[in-house]
């Protein structure tokens, strides 16, 4: 039977942990007793660097319950690097891991969905949200229109997806080999690969507290979005570059013409050929230099080059 691990990340989150508790509780010992999961599943609470009493609530709900670990971030470092942290302890106790928030915005009945398609062969299982009636109308706009973005930045991510997702142990040691700081771990899985499902679910009102992504952490991480795997907005520098180039080239002609006819004020013809022609060659070199950056910022990520699903050979094995 396999084990489940279940990874929350915490930031200020005393007022919901213990609802958050209970419920968790409830269903993990649903899918033990249901013999979906074995009896060493947890769930395991990463506190970010909380200023609240995040920390020694985590630490009295895991001398309670011993199903309910703990790891304490040394500070805040964000939700995403959190994340990770949890990520990456819990793989090395887990067969499968889901990631969800504390404050039971993701609909925990969601599991038994995420784990019967587990059962089916994917190795990821992503939670996506069927709605958005619950969130304000700039919310969902502003949502919309970034998620369009990004597809159109060429970035592959599942839409309407959070970070609420199931994972093997396989997925998360090839997560492990993407070395980058900047991290939007819902553009990486995609990247990652293998056989992948969707569950979708209803996403509630936060259960208490405030929101902890502010709309400035929120841009950040938007940002972070694009910044972190697309090197589009440098293309498009060069791709102007050489449109204001060529331009230039059609008022050079134009201006000498104006000139020929007699039209002009003297100076005017040679000014207005050199704003355009140096604003071309700027921006084309500015562009080229572009492009050598994203190269470079290509390669310092170290991001694994492929990814072996499977292998078919002759049984090599020698023994006897
Ligand atoms: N979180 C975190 N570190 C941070 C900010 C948020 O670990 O610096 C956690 C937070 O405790 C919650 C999850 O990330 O479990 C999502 O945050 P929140 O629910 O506030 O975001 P929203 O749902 O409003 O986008
Ligand atoms: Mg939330």
């Amino acid at each position: 039977m396999k084990t489940l691990f279940i990874v929350v990340p915490c930031y200020n989150e005393e007022e919901v942990l213990d609802e958050t508790t209970k419920r968790l509780n409830d269903k993990l010992n649903n899918l033990i007793k249901m013999k979906k999961i074995s009896s060493q599943s947890k769930v395991l609470y990463v506190n970010d660097g909380s200023k609240d009493k995040t920390w020694e609530l985590i630490k009295v709900i895991h001398n309670n319950n011993s199903m309910f670990w703990g790891l304490s971030l040394s500070r805040n470092r964000g939700h995403q690097n959190a994340l990770l942290a949890g990520l990456m302890t819990a793989k090395e106790y887990a067969d499968i891991i889901i990631s969800m928030d504390a404050d039971l915005q993701d609909d925990i009945n969601a599991i038994d969905e995420m784990i019967e398609k587990y059962n089916e062969g994917s190795e990821i299982v992503y939670g996506v949200r069927n709605s958005r009636k619950k969130d304000t109308w700039f919310k969902r706009n502003t949502a919309l229109a970034y998620y369009r973005f990004l597809k159109f930045m060429g970035v592959d991510i599942v839409y309407n997806h959070a970070d609420y997702r199931l994972t093997s142990k396989r997925v998360l040691n090839e997560l492990e080999k993407y070395g980058e700081v900047n991290l939007f771990l819902r553009g990486i899985f995609p990247l990652i690969g293998f056989k992948h499902d969707v569950v979708y679910y209803e996403r509630h009102e936060r259960f208490a507290g405030k929101s902890k992504y502010p709309l400035k952490k929120m841009l950040h991480f938007a940002w972070d979005g694009i910044t972190s795997f697309s090197i589009k907005p440098i293309k498009m520098v060069l791709s102007i570059g050489i449109i204001i180039f060529v331009v230039s080239l059609f008022v050079m002609v134009y201006s000498l013409i104006v000139k020929l006819l007699g039209f002009t004020v003297s100076g005017w013809t040679f000014i207005v050929c050199s704003i355009w022609l140096l604003a071309g060659v700027q921006m084309l070199s500015i562009g080229l230099i572009g492009e050598y950056v994203g190269k470079i910022y290509s390669e310092t990520k170290h991001r694994p080059r492929y990814i072996i699903d499977e292998t078919l050979k002759e049984n090599q094995n020698k023994s006897k």
